[in-house]
């Protein structure tokens, strides 16, 4: 294999594959990814993967999130059938109390032209007719979606390979040295040369900083989801805590616990879960759940993004987030548009590295 290249990017989850997939559109230059194990093995493969928008706060992130969900359609025709859905989000709550915190929710997105509407008890059932008829309403939202991780992955990889990108995979990085200008990256399967360089470990991101004196604040969450037997389509819409997937299984769960790396299950979660899905849909009751899994999410030390360049070090890209394959067709977009004209579309300095002093 080669050894030098123009970007290297170490990382091929949703992240790291949507920038190598998003630059290999325009830039005929050396691309190589290379990741410790394989593009799935990480959080990009243990996720809910809803495309989700509504709900998030405070609304300038949501409006960043939009412009991403707003993306897939496109991305879709581009890298084909990704099982991109935009079924709408519905988020129930069960008191009436609730009602109000959801209309001023839904006032403050109105500013940014994210529509939500706050729909009654009858609306609820009428849109999802197995939802808990004690539901007390629901915020709804028509950007909201999900899609199947996997195949986003695996789409993005093979555009970016018919594209020129080189992946090099089980192959963990060791080290880094910045030395004359360029990037030195070494790794279990030898030494590359680079004058880019895009950190997209996910939750590994500290340790991957670490290796050129940079601090990335990024920790450890973990999420445990459940999964039912392949049913009958029965639920319309992504809810926030499940969604029926294409082939008729529905994901349950949104969990946060602090366990470090630990990708256990246990038995008190998935308890947990079952409880909030029954809940929100009491026919579960009845479905069989197939497996449990757990993933580690990437969550920086104030929950947002961390995008762009490193300050102090020239050709130097960050990339770590939650949301990450909500947000992984705008960050795409961002980082190319960084890297080929210096500058981005939308302002993103609000998610500069800087902000953590
Ligand atoms: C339970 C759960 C539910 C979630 N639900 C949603 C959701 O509904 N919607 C949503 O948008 N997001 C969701 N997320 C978050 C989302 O899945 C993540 O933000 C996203 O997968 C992160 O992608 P990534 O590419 O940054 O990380 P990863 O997929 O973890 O990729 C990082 C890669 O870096 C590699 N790597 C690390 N260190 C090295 C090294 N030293 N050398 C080489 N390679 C290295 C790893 O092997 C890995 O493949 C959820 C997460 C969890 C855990």
């Amino acid at each position: 294999m080669e050894t030098n290249y123009e970007t290297i990017v170490i990382g091929g989850g949703v992240v790291g594959s949507g920038i190598a997939y998003h630059l290999s559109e325009q830039y005929k230059e050396g691309v190589l990814v290379l990741d410790k194990k394989y593009p799935m093995s990480g959080t990009s493969g243990s996720t809910q993967a809803w495309v989700w928008v509504h709900n998030k706060t405070p609304s300038w992130y949501a409006e960043f999130n939009m412009y991403s969900a707003e993306l897939y359609p496109y991305l879709s025709k581009k890298i084909g059938d990704v099982e991109y859905k935009r079924t709408g989000g519905l988020s129930p709550f069960f008191n009436e109390s609730d009602r109000e915190k959801a209309q001023k929710l839904a006032e403050s997105y109105r500013k940014i032209g994210i529509k939500i509407k706050v729909l009654s008890r009858e609306e609820v059932l009428e849109k999802e007719p197995y939802m808990n008829p004690e539901v007390a309403g629901a915020t709804y939202s028509s950007i909201d979606g999900n899609v199947n991780p996997f195949r986003l992955i695996d789409m993005y990889m093979r555009a970016a390979k018919r594209n020129g990108v080189r992946y090099s995979a089980y192959n963990k990085v060791t080290e880094i040295k910045k030395q004359d200008g360029k990037y030195l990256v070494f790794s279990d399967k030898g030494a590359f040369e680079c004058k880019n360089l895009i950190l997209a470990g996910g939750t590994w991101s500290r340790e991957i900083g670490d290796m050129l004196g940079v601090k990335i604040p990024v920790n450890q969450l973990r999420g445990q989801i459940l999964v039912s037997e392949p049913l009958k389509p029965f639920l319309n819409f992504t809810i926030s805590g499940l969604r029926q997937a294409n082939n008729g299984e529905v994901l349950m769960g949104y969990s946060m616990e602090e366990a470090g790396f630990n990708r256990a299950t246990t038995l008190d979660v998935i308890q947990e879960t079952a409880n909030m899905a029954v809940r929100y849909v009491p026919g579960l009751r009845k479905a069989k759940i197939v497996r449990a899994f757990s993933g580690i999410r990437a969550m920086p030390e104030d929950g947002f993004p961390i995008l762009g360049e490193v300050p102090g070090f020239e050709n130097l890209y960050v990339a770590a987030t939650h949301s990450g394959v909500t947000l992984s067709p705008l960050i795409g977009t961002l980082i190319t548009e960084l890297i080929i004209d210096g500058e981005t579309s939308i302002p993103i300095d609000r998610y500069s590295l800087s902000r953590f002093g």
